[in-house]
Order: C-alpha cells, then structure tokens, then sequence
C-alpha cells in the first residue's frame, strides 16, 4: 500500500499557531520533510523513530530543489509511509504547496491539506495590524515581492494595486522593496501612505518598522531588516498606533 502525504501549514512561526489537526499529524507522521519557516520547535513533538528531513527553502537559498522535494515525498510514499509536508504559515498561500499537490497526483498519491495560520494576516496581525477595517480597508489584496525568475516580464499590475483602495500585503517583499513601492507611487498612491514591515511576525524576535511608501526601503535598510517579512501598505497600519504588540 503506498503512503499518503499531508501537506500541513505549520502557522506562522509561534508554535501555538500550528491547528490541533496539524499537531496531531506532526506526532504520528513516519516522515516530517520541513520547510525553513516551520517552526524547528515543531519537531520535538514528532516520533522518536520518524525521519525528519530539512528541505530549508528561504529567500531563494534551496538545500534542496523543488523537483528534488516532490521526489523525496514520491520515494517516502511509495514505500509506504505516512509523510507530513510541514511548510511555513498556510501551505496553499505562495511557497509552492499547489505545485506539490500537483505533483503528487500526477505520481496517484493519496495528498491531503491542512490549512495553516498564514503569516500574511498573522504577522500584520500580531502587529496590531488588522488587514481589513471598516474605517480603513474594504478589501485586502496578497501579492509576491517577487515574480518567478523564468517571467521576468512580470504579471503583477502594480499600477492597478495602487488604486484598489484596500490594503496590500506583500509576501517575499524585502528583496525588490524600493522597485515595488516605487511601482506604487507611480501607480498614484501618496508617498506619505504607511506602510509596515513585520519581520519574524508572531515570533520572540518579531520587529516592526513603520515608515512610508517613499522611506520604507531606506529604513529597512538602515536597521538592517530584511526577510521573512511581511509588508503591510495603507491605511490599516495607522492602527499599530492604538494596538501596538498584540503578541
Ligand atoms: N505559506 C507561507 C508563505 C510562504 S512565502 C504563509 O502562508 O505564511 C515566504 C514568505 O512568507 C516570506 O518571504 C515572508 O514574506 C512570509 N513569512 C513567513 N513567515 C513569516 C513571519 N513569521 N513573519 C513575517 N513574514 C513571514
């Protein structure tokens, strides 16, 4: 009988956040092939015997190549194992949990998904940053910092995201921070309008830098702030003013 796997979001970094059902899996798993962003913390509560393998993928720096973590799963079900695919915040929100699924049934393995607690809501979240609010934000929209390197053309309308009217919430924003906020004065929004970074969002060691669209780059820069972050631009941030940490 070959193995099934579990695609299961491990929450945001903050080992409370993962979901009881992901927890569950995590302790009876045979195989936990990891992710960077899953909290380490995680694994303690794994079997004694499961085999635990890092496939750390952040900010561009793979251990192991995409194809090369789809056949590590492949091989492990196949042999009848029980694999949990533990991957930072929700596994269907950017980092390539689709493409695993797909991958998967392409090879007729039995996948499932557990939803996880996504850090594009958690980490503005756990800095007083609610992405939507009556007075501020209708609407919310979550966009990659940084397109697929094979379409460097790119499909991200940035000048239309400037006029949603809603918040924006970049994942993977650090690296092209200045070219992106840039994108988005052209596209007609204020220079002055807030924008938030959340470094490390839900973690002991979570930072936020508040600047502007115009002065966010330059800062993050100057307090040397970089990834995993999450970047927050419009109205909403002015509430980290009145909530603050609400870790
Ligand atoms: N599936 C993940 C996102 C994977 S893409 C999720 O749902 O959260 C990786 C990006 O996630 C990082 O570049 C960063 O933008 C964001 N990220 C993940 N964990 C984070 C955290 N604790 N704080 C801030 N940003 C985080």
């Amino acid at each position: 009988m070959p193995g099934e796997v579990y695609l299961v979001g491990a929450g945001p970094g903050d080992i409370g956040l993962i979901t009881v059902r992901g927890m569950e899996l995590v302790r009876c798993a045979d195989v936990i092939v990891y992710d960077q962003l899953a909290n380490p913390e995680l694994l303690d509560h794994a079997r004694p015997e499961a085999k635990l393998i890092d496939v750390g993928k952040e900010g561009g720096h793979h251990k192991v190549r995409q194809e090369g973590i789809n056949d590590i799963i492949i091989e492990e079900a196949r042999a009848g194992r029980m694999i949990v695919r533990l991957k930072g915040g929700d596994p269907f929100m950017f980092g390539r949990g689709g493409e695993e699924a797909e991958e998967l049934r392409k090879a007729d393995i039995k996948v499932h998904v557990v939803p996880g607690v996504t850090s594009a809501i958690a980490a503005p979240a756990m800095a007083g940053i609610p992405v939507t609010h009556r007075d501020h934000a209708p609407m919310v929209t979550f966009v990659t910092g940084h397109e697929r390197d094979d379409r460097p053309d790119g499909r991200i309308n940035w000048e239309a995201l400037a006029n949603t009217g809603g918040t924006i919430v970049i994942l993977m924003g650090m690296a092209n921070l200045a070219q992106n906020m840039s994108r988005l004065v052209k596209g007609g929004m204020s220079p002055n309008t807030p924008v938030a970074v959340v470094h490390r969002g839900s973690t002991p060691s979570q930072i936020v830098v508040l600047s502007t669209l115009d002065d966010i780059a330059e800062k993050c820069r100057s307090q040397k702030v970089g990834s995993p972050a999450v970047v927050v631009v419009g109205g909403v941030v002015s509430l980290h003013d009145v909530l603050g940490d609400l870790r």
